[in-house]
């Protein structure tokens, strides 16, 4: 299988025995009552209460929604609606901390209930959040029905900075490995595999040190080439089975769950102590970072805050910082956001790494179609977007973009080829404005996207796989009702095994 895309060259290669840094808390948090690609939590916590770290303070709503947690202990000062780091508007609570450290935490799951349905009821209240693209509730992608084969544990690190996931495996191997242990019981996988590529090295010996110690031949590991994109779950199952799965289609459908290091840490916490999320391990480098390195980040953590203790060199500019990694993140316009549970990636950038000069004519050198890990044609959906033409850019395949912003690195036009391609993905599945600022990519003065008569209508249905899913409430159902049928058949052995042992004589 040749894997396509932009040959990287780490910038920020983790180092043996690095370890994570805690950030030292803020005083102040204002936390995003939304997963950067999920649906709207319902705030649980009005104004004037006080809350412990862990407490509840939103619950799922709709279908696939999630739990959050406070961070801190302390009291709910405000509520405010604003936008997040990806540009989404949403609630933030903000919560002043106090100088108590009360926790609050879930029941520990006992070996006696680590089945499928009580750890998948835990992955569901733990208010774990994927931190790879599309950015679900991590218990999402466990709810297909249908046998799964693998549990592929991606640690590839795509982004040339991103070294957050070596972290948490070198320093926490054990925890890592049982979290994974734990979500193979979840998904029910026959195996266990762990995925690097050659640039990760440190963590890949680890592992491997590890499981030799433990004499565990049970988890498989393999090694990428070094190329971005590869932490995208739905091209990593196409890479493992040769399958391109239609966009919004679950790679379980393929008998594959792709999941990432972070998620194995958090989840092992979570059954073992009953600790909820509140915080993730965030790489913080970039040129004009003075203290790069991990940290554990709290949710609602502020940008401002973030940056007076790892300190900057040269005077700190807007734009300047890229939220989520250097090929696909987003560059931010204000520093008034706060850090939320998705990204593994921040950085403060300088001039040198970070170009704000505007595109220039195409060139033709036919880089952007070398490097698509999808096939698409950019060059020509490029044309076909900037001349309007969306429903031709639809026919082109715009949806099956995974938006992961290689054609943008290599374009030495400097191209806005990702953006364009998001937004004429947004226009195709009828979600124009939910990312405001991306039409800036598109319109030039003076014209008028409601012009646009060529647009198929935008209410047409996405009819996408992710519609079939169970809700978690169906699932737990289906997965009692299993565990009753499988004690019965249990039950009913056992009574005939007695009758055989004691000669069918009462
Ligand atoms: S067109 Fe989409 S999938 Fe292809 S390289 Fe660009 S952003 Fe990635
Ligand atoms: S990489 Fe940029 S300059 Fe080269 S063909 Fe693609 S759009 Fe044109």
């Amino acid at each position: 299988m040749e894997i396509k895309g932009v040959r990287i060259k780490k910038i920020n290669r983790y180092k043996h025995g690095e370890g994570i840094y805690e950030l030292r808390p803020p005083e102040f948090f204002s936390v995003p009552l939304v997963a950067d690609d999920g649906e709207q939590p319902q705030r649980a916590v009005n104004v004037g209460e006080g809350v412990k770290e862990g407490s509840l303070i939103a619950k799922p709503s709709g279908r696939y929604g999630t739990y959050v947690y406070s961070p801190c202990s302390g009291k709910v000062v405000g509520v405010v609606k604003k936008l997040n780091a990806s540009g989404i508007e949403c609630e933030h609570v903000l919560i002043v901390r106090d100088l108590g450290d009360e926790k609050e935490t879930l029941e520990p799951l006992d070996s006696f209930h680590q089945d499928q349905e009580h750890l998948l009821k835990r992955l569901y209240e733990s208010g774990m959040v994927d931190n790879f693209p599309p950015y679900d509730p991590a218990y999402k992608k466990y709810l297909l029905k249908n046998k799964i084969k693998t549990l592929l544990i991606n640690v590839t690190e795509d982004d040339p900075y991103l070294s957050s996931d070596s972290a948490l495996l070198e320093t926490y191997t054990k925890e890592v490995v049982e979290g994974a242990r734990l979500l193979q019981k979840v998904a029910n996988a026959e195996k266990l595999e762990f995925v690097f590529s050659t640039n990760n090295s440190v963590a890949k010996s680890a592992l491997s040190t590890y499981l030799k110690q433990k004499k565990d031949k049970t988890i498989k590991i393999k090694t990428y080439p070094s190329v971005y994109p590869l932490r995208n779950a739905r091209l990593m199952a196409y890479y493992e089975t040769g399958v391109m799965l239609p966009k919004g289609a679950r790679t379980a459908q393929m008998s594959i769950i792709v999941d990432c290091v972070a998620n194995c840490y958090d989840f092992f916490k979570a059954v073992t102590n009953g600790e909820v999320v509140t915080k993730k391990v965030v790489t913080i480098a970039g040129n004009n970072t003075l203290r790069k390195g991990n940290y554990f980040i709290s949710n609602g953590t502020s940008i401002k805050h973030i940056l007076s203790v790892v300190g900057y060199k040269d005077k700190f500019v807007e734009n300047m910082l890229v939220y989520g990694g250097i090929m696909s993140g987003i560059a931010q316009e204000r520093l008034d956001i706060s850090a939320g549970l998705t990204a593994s990636v921040i950085l403060f950038c300088n001039e040198e790494e970070y170009s704000s000069e505007g595109e220039s004519p195409c060139i033709n050198c036919g880089r952007c179609l070398d490097c698509c890990p999808v096939k698409l044609n950019v060059k020509r959906l490029d044309d076909a977007i900037v001349e309007r033409k969306y429903s031709y850019a639809k026919k082109l395949g715009v949806t099956a973009c995974i938006e992961c912003g290689a054609c943008s690195y290599v374009c030495p036009a400097r191209r806005y080829l990702a953006q364009r391609m998001g937004f004429a993905k947004d226009l195709a599945e009828g979600k124009r404005g939910k990312r405001p600022s991306s039409s800036d990519y598109v319109l030039v003065e003076g014209e008028d996207l409601e012009r646009d008569d060529e647009l198929e209508t935008s209410e047409e249905k996405i009819n996408t796989a992710s519609e079939q899913l169970p809700a978690v409430d169906e699932m737990l159902s289906i997965l009692a009702k299993k565990t009753e049928e499988e004690a019965s058949v249990d039950a009913k052995n056992n009574a005939s095994k007695d009758n055989k042992d004691t000669g069918g004589n009462k």
